[in-house]
């Protein structure tokens, strides 16, 4: 019996990642991920499987990012009985996620419901409810990293550290079909070395085929202190103004890092005490799943925590759960930094910040992270004349900053590292994850180097030997 690999979800593009390994018998998925983009296409994807959900035995998830595991629910809801094999700190990531998803999908169907009334159109069902999110948090299975778990007879999952969020792995699948084993990685995503808070990507050992991404496939970050400086100045510019600085930031790891960057520039006295909101439910809960992850934390940010410093600037960060607080900071016209989800700006109370401030010049939008075509936060990046929030054009007169260098993808150049000593003895990679251009950008690049570098059609099985 072969094993084959079909290639179904962040196939030429970025988000809903998900693929399927069959070997003999068995049947599992790597990442069940939600497709996002436009409403209506993201709505028909999400919802129709390419594959039967109950024939699978399991699904194993790279990390918590809801473009790789948010379409669980459905999956769960559509059948799927097998485990959700995942490191510990993911799953417990997962556990504040996925319900947030649930949530976020029934206002918006909510929303929706509201205009086809208004057109005569029947109303809609959510892709999923909090309810099934929790239905599908019963089959996790928290895994320790560098332990092997058997999927099936003769199939095991390891887990590596990828660097990218909080409990990101590389997984490595290993076959035994009787003969010389088949070892697969799939390092999707990949951090970066020197990253805040996590550890540096580890590369699984011996790998005969690699599932990489190519977020960044064809572009190259400027170093991390960069970043560092430039949020610095951004800051003290707008503070300047009398202006706020509005940061739509993933709940997840960035919001943990911008933190942690920002209550240093305080302590060096880089940057004035400006009053700094967290205001994310998500995110409060999500830095609670931090402080219990150790075992993920990099040097420097374990002797911050012996050393009693608290990374996660408890002393001065003020973190908001309340609406009610939430609303406040509408009216309070002081200078301030506010950072809320989501990151893309497609839901949460983000939109209520740059409803409220994206037309006052004084006021900065800054993006530190990626954000997927046909979402608000690209037309901000793009510096759309107009944007629509709440349905309604808005004029985008804030000043616009956009800081790639706090990715938490490997560039261009970090892919190529991490590939190179693969050389001679990897058979083949699959280039996954990324916009075309950038896709085709990095495939060139390593076939450059004398890699057999392959990039998936949606839906192309491809045998492995
Ligand atoms: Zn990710
Ligand atoms: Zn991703």
């Amino acid at each position: 019996m072969s094993a084959k690999v079909k290639f179904f979800g962040a196939v030429r593009t970025v988000t809903g990642s998900m693929h399927m390994i069959t070997n003999g018998r068995s049947r599992f998925i790597v990442d069940c991920g939600l497709f996002q983009g436009r409403r209506d296409e993201s709505f028909e994807r999400n919802t129709h499987f390419p594959l039967d959900p109950r024939e699978l035995q399991a699904c194993v998830l790279s990390h918590a990012h809801i473009d790789h595991s948010g379409n669980l629910p459905s999956l769960v809801k559509r059948g799927f009985r097998g485990r959700i094999l995942a490191t510990e700190a993911t799953r417990d990531l997962c556990t504040e996620m996925l319900p947030d998803s649930g949530h976020i999908q029934e206002e918006d169907i909510r929303f929706v419901n509201k205009i086809l009334k208004k057109r005569g159109l029947p109303p809609r069902l959510p892709l999923y409810t909090l309810k099934d999110s929790e239905e599908a948090l019963r089959f996790f299975r928290g895994c320790k990293y560098r332990t092997p778990v058997q999927i099936e007879d003769g199939v095991t999952v390891t887990f590596y550290d990828a660097g990218h969020v909080l409990g990101s792995a590389t997984p490595l699948i290993e076959m035994h079909n009787g003969t010389a084993p088949i070892r697969l990685a799939y390092a999707v995503d990949l951090g970066r070395k020197n990253a805040p808070i996590l550890r540096d990507p580890e590369r699984p050992p011996d790998i005969d085929y690699l599932i990489l991404e190519s977020t960044y496939g064809g572009r190259t970050h400027s170093p991390i202190e960069e970043a560092e400086e430039m949020l610095a100045r951004t800051v003290r510019a707008t503070a300047e103004r009398g202006g706020k600085i509005i940061i739509p930031s993933f709940a997840l790891e960035r919001t943990q890092e911008i933190v942690y960057y920002l209550s240093r520039l305080i302590k060096q006295n880089r940057i004035p005490d400006l009053p700094i909101y967290v205001d994310s439910p998500l995110a409060v809960n999500i830095t609670d799943v931090f402080r219990k992850h150790e075992e993920c934390f990099d040097e420097e940010t374990l002797s911050r925590l012996r050393a009693n410093s608290d990374p996660f600037g408890t002393e001065r960060i003020r973190y908001i759960t309340d609406v009610a607080d939430s609303k406040k900071l509408n009216g309070d016209a002081r200078p301030m930094i506010i950072i809320s989800a989501s990151g893309m700006c497609e839901a949460g109370r983000i939109l209520h910040h740059l409803r409220n401030n994206i037309e006052n010049p004084k006021n900065t939008i800054l993006i530190v992270g990626f954000v997927a075509k046909n979402t608000l936060g690209r037309r901000i990046v793009e510096r759309a004349p107009t944007v629509r929030i709440f349905g309604e054009e808005q004029p985008l007169r804030a000043e616009v900053v956009i800081i790639n260098a706090f990715s938490a993808h490997a560039d261009r150049n970090e892919l190529l590292d991490y590939v190179m000593p693969l050389k001679g003895r990897v058979k083949a990679i699959f280039i996954v994850h990324g916009d075309e251009d950038q896709s085709e950008s990095l495939t060139a690049l390593l076939k450059e180097q004398g890699f057999a570098v392959h990039m998936p059609f949606p839906e192309e099985e491809i045998e492995l030997a």
